[in-house]
Formats: structure tokens, C-alpha cells, sequence
């Protein structure tokens, strides 16, 4: 039985420690431009640090569990709650991949389409560049 617990123990340690060096990794590198893969990203980025603040907590407890003789299943509902915002993260992830490439780019070429303005020959209202008769009158203008 001591051994099972020992064995979760390591499990529990192996999961912090690479938990606590990724979070660490994980830098803002961009918030200039909030494209909809932008805010996924910020959105993202908070789950991160909130899932290493979690495994912080979860490595305090734990120590305390460890010094007051406590069983490793007293941090389920911890490790639930990690469970959760992993989950979160997953789905942030899999909406960025999916996203369309041209958005991934984060220049989205935004060139304003050319704003055409006609007036009618025959009336001089005004009429929209791909119109093919005056909304007004309508005169034909384009043959
Ligand atoms: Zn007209």
C-alpha cells in the first residue's frame, strides 16, 4: 500500500515538474494585433498560467500532505480542476488549428476594395460600382 501511494507521489512530482518548466517557457510575444487566432492566443495564454498557478497550489498541498501524513486522494478535486483547464486549453488549440491559413498570418492583408462611386447619366444619382442599372431610373449603366 505504501508503495502505491509512492508510486502516485512520483506521478504527481513528474507532472508538476514539467508542467512548472513549460508554464515558465511561455512568454507574450504578441498583443498588438487582436485578430480572432489573437485573442485565442491571449485566451490561451491566461489557461496557461492559470493551469501553472493550479499546479502550484497542487505542489504546496502536496507538500503539506506529505509532512501531515495525508493520502494523495485528498488532491483529486485539484487535479480535476487541472483536468478542466487542460481541457479548455485543448479546445483553444484545436480552434487555432483549424483556423484558416490565410488567418494564421497574422498580416491579414485587409485592402480596401475599390470604392467605385458612378453617377447616373441620365439622372446623376448616385450608384453603387458593380450596379448595372440606376436604382433611381433605371438608365443602364454599364452596357
Ligand atoms: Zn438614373
Amino acid at each position: 500500500m505504501s508503495q502505491e501511494r509512492e508510486g502516485r507521489g512520483k506521478d504527481l512530482l513528474s507532472r508538476l515538474s514539467r508542467t512548472l518548466r513549460s508554464g515558465a517557457e511561455t512568454l507574450v510575444q504578441e498583443t498588438k494585433e487582436l485578430t480572432r487566432i489573437g485573442k485565442l492566443k491571449v485566451e490561451l495564454l491566461s489557461l496557461e498560467n492559470e493551469r501553472s498557478r493550479k499546479f502550484e497550489e497542487i505542489g504546496r498541498l502536496a507538500h503539506t500532505l506529505y509532512k501531515e501524513g495525508g493520502t494523495i486522494e485528498q488532491l483529486h478535486e485539484h487535479f480535476e480542476a487541472i483536468d478542466e483547464i487542460e481541457a479548455k486549453i485543448d479546445a483553444k488549440n484545436k480552434e487555432i488549428e483549424k483556423a484558416p491559413p490565410e488567418e494564421k498570418l497574422a498580416q491579414a492583408d485587409e485592402t480596401p476594395e475599390e470604392s467605385v462611386s458612378l453617377y447616373c447619366s441620365q439622372c446623376g444619382a448616385m450608384a453603387d460600382a458593380d450596379d448595372r442599372f440606376c436604382s433611381k431610373c433605371g438608365n443602364l449603366l454599364k452596357p
